[in-house]
């Protein structure tokens, strides 16, 4: 049983993932590896840098998780589902149990589909048919949260990133039963 999987290792995943891992809950990322944000190469609307690949924002998010102990694989998962201990994740190679989920796999999320609510995307190039439907602390459903084009249709890596540590933060927070903040010296 781990404290937390995240369902997808994009930009809002792997943020997610890293304030879970940070704040030493056991952390598993599946992750199929097609973030749309690979179609980019020169992203120059993120402070911090002058201009950054998403190919280079994924490796660096990837390194940071295991830096925290956090732990990536590369599996499709097909469905999740709740069982009496906490929520059964299952993919392509396994079965996996945690105690909160964040769904971050942008549109595809047929697999939650019995779990959370949907509500339509909107229309446009590249835009998701539909999104999980959250609170305004990201939860879709008890124990399960959603960040990132998972339950927005704000189309920039900013907005994911910050979704996801939204996200996570509030996770955190429900786990704890007090405000969680993340500071560092
Ligand atoms: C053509 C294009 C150009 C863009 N250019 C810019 C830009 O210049 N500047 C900018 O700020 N933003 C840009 N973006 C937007 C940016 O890519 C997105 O905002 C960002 O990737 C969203 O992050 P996310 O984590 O929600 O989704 P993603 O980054 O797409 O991550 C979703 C992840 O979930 C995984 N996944 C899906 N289903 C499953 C499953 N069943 N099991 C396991 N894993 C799964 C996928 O493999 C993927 O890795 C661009 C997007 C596109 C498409």
């Amino acid at each position: 049983m781990r404290d937390v999987i995240i369902i997808g290792g994009g930009l809002a995943g792997l943020q997610a993932a890293v304030f879970t891992a940070k704040a030493g809950e056991e952390t598993l990322l599946l992750d199929t590896e097609e973030s749309l944000v690979l179609n980019t190469a020169n992203i120059q609307n993120l402070i911090g840098f002058d201009s950054v690949s998403g190919q280079e924002l994924l490796r660096s998010g990837k390194e940071k998780l295991r830096e925290f102990n956090g732990e990536i694989k590369n599996e499709e998962v097909t469905a999740l589902a709740r069982t009496d201990s906490g929520l059964k994740v299952t993919t392509d190679t396994g079965d996996y149990e945690a105690e909160y989920i964040v769904l971050a796999s942008a549109g595809i999320h047929d697999y939650a589909e019995d779990l959370v609510e949907f509500e339509e995307g909107v229309e446009g190039p590249y835009m998701m048919e539909r999104h999980v439907k959250t609170d305004q602390a990201n939860k879709a459903a008890n124990r399960i949260y959603a960040a990132g084009l998972a339950n927005t249709w704000e189309y920039q890596s900013s907005v994911a990133i910050g979704e996801g540590a939204k996200a996570a933060v509030n996770l955190l927070t429900d786990k704890y039963g007090e405000p969680y903040t993340d500071h560092d010296t």
